[in-house]
């Protein structure tokens, strides 16, 4: 770099650079090992659609693709992630792929914490309606590698089976017409996307349940899973009409459209986690998917009808429920989110259990509902490589199953 520096500033002062001479100069210069390790190749790698990833890339001089996976960073701090990966391959039918994906350097709470490792996988359509999660390798240099062969001249990668807003409009549409239920927008992104609440089951119903979902761009489990809730729900059989005798759900089920919609991470467009500082009101301009869900939470509560609990749905490499632990008497509540785990125990496929006593991660949607607004809330992580219970890689089908099974769970918990 600096002798490409040097002789240009000797070029300059020459005079020796003009018109189209410059270009040529410049490109000469560029260091031999990097210009020859981009490859010409009959493989493209499409990121312009809905829900792809943002991502530098190139064939290497072994004809592998390689991508360099942009960062989503958080606004006035250290903390940067890379987990979402969506893009697409295209090649002729019967081309042997290999893919290198580099960038998982995240920093999360202010330290290094990378999600890969050899348990990682990623997902692979040949139609982006029918996927299957593979295993990847981790080679030097933190970079995950992975090979297929294209059975069609298309082929769709991702790190989890994505739920892109389209999938979730497709979902209110069908919402919208059913007479147990109700979407109401209460306000809208950073970016001007509507954010909606449903409802589903009779307003006046003994007990209230508040669902969010994809407070983090990346993590679709929650969409997935709020999908098999509702579907559930409105199937009128007996057992949807005994839960909705008991109790009524409201859901947030895409918090983070804007990062949704661009195939980022984790933050809202303005570089803010959706999931951090709960511990006050949060700003309309910054962050307004926070502030509009308070403004609603507030109405909610003068209305009389505060939830009675609450549940922020994310994925991760754990999936254990988050349980929060403010200081002073949280007795009551302890209680509470043990009979949630023990009845996610009996009626899902959730062996991962709860936090540990040491464990604290305040500024949480959970800790926050239950110290502001006196709300029994907790974040429930749905481990988006493997569910032990199943013993299995997660799909859509999966997390829609769990949906199915939540409200008998919430039946018992209102008991
Ligand atoms: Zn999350």
């Amino acid at each position: 770099m600096m002798k490409y520096n040097v002789t240009l500033k000797v070029l300059f002062a020459c005079g020796l650079i003009a018109g189209t001479g410059l270009r040529t100069d410049v490109r000469a210069q560029i260091p031999g090992d990097k210009a020859d390790s981009i490859a010409a190749s009959k493989i493209f790698v499409h990121t312009g659609f809905e829900n792809a990833s943002p991502m530098n890339w190139r064939i290497d001089s072994a004809g592998r693709v390689v991508g360099s996976l942009v960062y989503d960073h958080e606004r006035f701090s250290r903390n940067r992630a890379v987990n979402h990966f969506h893009f697409r391959v295209e090649a002729a039918t019967g081309t042997e792929v290999t893919v290198i994906l580099e960038n998982f350097d995240n920093i999360w709470n202010n330290r290094f914490a990378s999600d890969l490792s050899e348990r990682s996988r990623f997902v692979i359509s040949f139609d982006h309606k029918k996927w299957e999660s593979r295993s990847i390798e981790v080679v030097p240099g933190r970079r995950m590698l992975f090979r297929f062969r294209m059975e069609a001249p298309f082929a769709y990668i991702a790190s989890v089976e994505p739920y892109r807003v389209s999938d979730l409009e497709k979902m209110l549409a069908t919402i919208g017409k059913n007479k147990l239920a109700a979407v109401t927008t209460i306000g809208k992104t950073a970016e001007g996307r509507s954010l909606e609440i449903i409802r589903i089951g009779n307003e006046n119903a003994p007990k209230r349940l508040f669902l969010r979902a994809r407070a983090h761009a990346f993590e679709a489990g929650g969409n997935w899973t709020v999908e098999g809730l509702v579907q559930k729900l409105l199937s009128n059989d007996d057992d949807a009409k005994r839960y909705l005798k008991r109790y009524c759900v409201y859901i947030l089920p895409m918090a983070n459209k804007d990062g949704v919609a661009r195939g980022k991470t984790r933050f809202n467009a303005n570089g803010y986690d959706l999931n951090r500082k709960w511990d006050k009101p949060a700003d309309e301009l910054i962050a307004p998917e926070n502030y509009y869900l308070e403004q609603w939470l507030q109405k909610m509560i003068r209305a009389n009808k505060k939830p009675d609990l609450a549940l922020d749905v994310h994925n991760d490499a754990g999936g254990n429920l988050h349980i929060s632990r403010p200081d002073g008497d949280i007795t009551d509540y302890l209680a509470r989110m043990d009979k949630l785990e023990s009845l996610l125990r009996k009626h899902t496929w959730f062996t991962e259990g709860a936090t540990k006593a040491s464990f604290r991660n305040p500024g949480t949607l959970g800790e926050g509902f239950l110290t502001r607004l006196g709300i029994y809330a907790a974040v429930y992580e749905l481990n988006y490589e493997w569910i032990k219970g199943l013993n299995k890689a997660p799909l859509a089908a999966d997390w829609i199953s769990l949906g199915n099974k939540l409200p008998e769970v919430f039946y018992h918990y209102f008991e």
